[in-house]
């Protein structure tokens, strides 16, 4: 065979549901040999674009596209500053594009590159939502009967958004929550499920940082009789240290990791053994390749995997999500949203749920494809979501 190139990168931008994606593809000389890749930061699509195309794209043209953990460690250092979510993104929709190649020309699912099948399916979780406990209840029952094991139960989206907020006068507009009404609220809600459906389901709240850090500490604390599988986020990356203080007070199993973007956040969490569950967004940190490595490091310190899995991952980023949590030993479970028939006709090959587990196809790669002249006909908006714009109480600015 001639020596394999590079032979273009494309970036693709698409937004079928509601969330902008951004999928890479990397075309080589070898006709109708590609990779496609998951580059999504939902929130600031158009920055990762330029940084595929105006940086990446020429550094990668020529390169021959088997030799993936060179290029990662020389894309990841070649701008100098590194370790953010921007660059990230873009060196992930070309990890994720290289490993989609090596699959194929191996003619083997990628789950089989890191050792083959640790299991036939992997069991997701679902997001249950209602404005009251009630509303949850049935909502979770509703999942159940269709065989869904682990759900994560939320009460009016993150959490404390029906209070009646008191603000100043001329308080800016935002998305405002009272963070006190939210942390009565969640130990009301688990005791209303635990009465009513019992110990049989796996729960998994999400705190999306929402709390002071002792307010956190008093909630991880308040839960433990109520057996969660994983408290979310209970702290923001900005308050690691505080990992500690939960850790000491109480045995609720805690899962992080959506927002990291440098090694030494979770690096200390895990060699410590503060956390249960890493749960980052693969394209967040680069890709494949580091998710790799993170996933072996936990598997040390007995700590499972919970890869981010909302609609802002592409269904390439879904089925790099998928391959890992197959062939990993040290899987926990994968976050699971439900995609609409339209994003699977933009993408075949989107992973299949059934009865609670997501399966792998026996494609080889990634075992996803895009069609992108039904993708360009869902372009992205340069329009920030509303609940980004999170405020407290008396207006003060506070993390989504
Ligand atoms: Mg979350």
């Amino acid at each position: 065979m001639k020596q394999l190139q590079i032979r273009d990168v494309k970036t693709i931008l698409t937004a079928p549901e509601r969330s902008n994606l951004v999928v890479v593809k990397i075309e080589t000389n070898e006709p109708g040999l590609f990779g496609l890749g998951c580059a999504t930061f939902t929130q600031r699509h158009a920055v990762v674009h330029t940084a595929i195309e105006e940086y990446l794209k020429p550094f990668l043209i020529g390169k021959d596209p088997q030799r993936i953990e060179d290029i990662w460690q020389t894309g990841m250092v070649h701008s100098y500053w590194r370790n953010g979510p921007v660059l990230n993104n873009a060196l992930s929709g070309v990890d994720m594009a290289l490993w989609d190649i090596k699959g194929k020309l191996a003619g083997m699912p990628l789950y089989q590159l890191w050792g083959g099948k640790c299991r036939e399916g992997a069991a997701v979780y679902r997001h249950a939502d209602g404005r009251d406990e009630h509303e949850v209840e049935e909502n979770v029952r509703a999942y159940m009967e269709q065989g869904y094991k682990y759900i994560r139960c939320q009460m009016g989206g993150y959490g404390g958004r029906h209070a009646k907020v008191q603000s100043p006068e001329n308080a800016l507009p935002g998305a405002y929550f009272d963070p006190d009404v939210y942390a009565r609220s969640v130990p009301r809600m688990l005791e209303h499920l635990r009465n009513k459906v019992g110990f049989e389901p796996e729960f998994i709240h999400d705190v999306h940082e929402r709390l002071s850090p002792i307010e956190a500490v008093r909630l991880a604390k308040q839960l433990e009789p109520y057996r969660l599988f994983f408290l979310e986020d209970p702290l923001a990356p900005e308050q690691l240290d505080w990992f500690r203080m939960i850790r000491s007070q109480c045995a609720t199993p805690i899962g992080i990791g959506e927002l990291f973007v440098n090694p030494r956040e979770w690096m200390p969490l895990i060699s410590e053994g503060l956390i249960d569950f890493i749960r980052c967004h693969i394209s967040a940190i680069g890709g494949i390749t580091p998710a790799k490595k993170l996933a072996h490091l936990c598997e040390a310190y007995s700590i499972r995997t919970a890869w981010h899995g909302p609609g802002d991952v592409s269904p390439v980023g879904h089925a790099a999500n998928l391959h890992l949590s197959i062939g990993m030993s040290n899987f926990g479970i994968q976050e699971w949203y439900g995609p609409t028939d339209r994003l699977r006709e933009v993408f075949p090959g989107t992973p299949e749920v059934r009865n609670g587990f997501m399966y792998p196809n026996d494609l080889p790669g990634l075992g996803v494809d895009i069609n992108e002249e039904l993708a360009a006909k869902y372009p992205c908006k340069n329009e920030n979501p509303a609940w980004t714009l999170a405020r407290l109480p008396d207006g003060t600015s506070a993390r989504p």
